[in-house]
């Protein structure tokens, strides 16, 4: 089969033409003095997406890695853990902390929901004996937004370590692991930065780095461990082992694109692209699957299938007869996702996923107002000028 023509699924999703040539660079050596230079520039312009001056850990492995070695690394049987869930992402979270021992407290809200800050802080009081808070920024499956920004300060002011999943934000939207005191954020490239997918991009602080000395359960020697990338590369210039380079090559160049139309811009534009799109669905008769625009993430949008078909039946006919890939529900729902992540979140994109999706669910027989759908989004696009070309 052949590649899809649109790829505006919820990552990976499409890359620059500029990045696919850094990913086709010459392999080098990981020692060449041009690679460590290179590695280092690379953890500087995370840092600076970050806006963080907190350690950054380039771990070679998909954003899964990053999350996993983040639990191991702060968790010992019996830490007690707060797991704040608004999705599969924040579900799945909860059980590699079970797997590493935890005692593990939940707060649960529905997944087209995002938590209560007011939540957090009436927990953290019941329960003064919690050393750890974990949450997903950007639940992409269900395309939700948690409020980090509230929620971080307030698990710092009780004592406790934070691991953000940013994964699908990074880039795309705001995510300030200094100003909001989140101790380990992990994001991924395939995302909003419109990079390759195989490498976690962490913040670690220095709180975070306590913790974790102290934890004797850290793994160590691991291709799991935080400490080994802190201890041996960070501290002493020696990677682990050999990274994946033409992927460090990859993300390089998409930090570069993102930092030279800068970040602010970025955001705008993701924003303005979910705008449309949100505009677009409801102007179709569609439903979005986030109970309230307000909580709706700028990456993706979350689109309620109507009743009698299922997410898979869509996806599968949008991608088979127009050949435009968008995703199902992961699990989160009976929804399907148009992304706009990195360069799907700029010109027309959202006009194609929108129809797309609008055509397709009418192909299988559901009344949808396309026209006026794509009106709705075209009026937003149309008011603002950042949909422009890319550079
Ligand atoms: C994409 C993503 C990940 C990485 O998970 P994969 O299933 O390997 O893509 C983790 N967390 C969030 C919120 C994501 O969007």
């Amino acid at each position: 089969m052949e590649g899809a023509d649109f790829t505006l699924s919820a990552g990976p999703t499409a890359v620059s033409a500029r990045t696919l040539g850094a990913l086709g660079s010459p392999i080098t050596h990981h020692y060449d003095p041009a690679f460590l230079e290179g590695f280092r520039r690379t953890e500087r312009k995370v840092a600076a997406i970050y806006r963080t001056e907190a350690d950054v850990l380039l771990m070679q492995g998909e954003a899964v890695l990053g999350l996993e070695a983040a639990a191991r690394a702060v968790v010992h049987p019996g830490t007690p853990c707060l797991n704040l869930v608004s999705g599969v992402f924040g579900k799945g979270f909860g059980y590699w902390l079970t797997a590493s021992g935890a005692t593990l407290h939940e707060i649960e809200v529905p997944y087209d929901d995002s938590v209560d800050p007011a939540d957090v802080e009436t927990m953290l009081r019941e329960h003064p004996e919690i050393e750890v808070v974990s949450v997903v920024h950007s639940e992409t499956p269900s395309g939700t937004l948690n409020p980090v920004a509230e929620i971080g300060p307030i698990a710092k002011a009780h004592g406790a370590v934070t691991i953000v999943d940013c994964v699908s934000s990074f880039g795309g939207i705001p995510i300030w692991p200094d100003e909001w005191q989140l101790d380990i954020c992990v994001a991924g490239p395939q995302k909003c930065l419109s990079g390759p997918p195989g490498m976690s991009l962490m913040s670690v602080s220095e709180d975070a780095w306590d913790v974790i000395r102290k934890n004797p359960a850290a793994p160590r020697d691991s291709f799991l461990s935080m400490l080994d990338w802190k201890e041996k590369w960070l501290e002493g210039g020696r990677f682990p082992f050999t990274p994946s380079v033409s992927d460090v090559h990859g993300v390089e160049t998409a930090c570069d694109e993102l930092l030279e139309e800068g970040l602010e811009a970025s955001f705008t534009r993701h924003e303005l692209a979910a705008r449309a799109c949100r505009a677009g669905v409801k102007a179709m008769g569609l439903e979005l699957w986030p109970r309230s625009e307000e909580i709706s993430a700028a990456c993706v949008t979350a689109v309620t299938v109507p009743d009698g078909l299922t997410d898979k039946q869509v996806r599968d006919h949008v991608r088979a007869r127009y050949g435009v890939m968008i995703s199902g529900g992961q699990g989160a729902g009976n929804l399907v996702r148009i992304g706009h992540m990195g360069v799907t979140a700029r010109s027309l994109y959202p006009l194609v996923g929108l129809a797309a999706l609008g055509r397709g669910l009418a192909d299988l027989g559901v009344p949808v107002s396309l026209g006026a759908g794509l009106e709705a989004a075209m009026e937003v696009l149309a008011e603002s000028a950042g949909a422009g070309p890319a550079s």
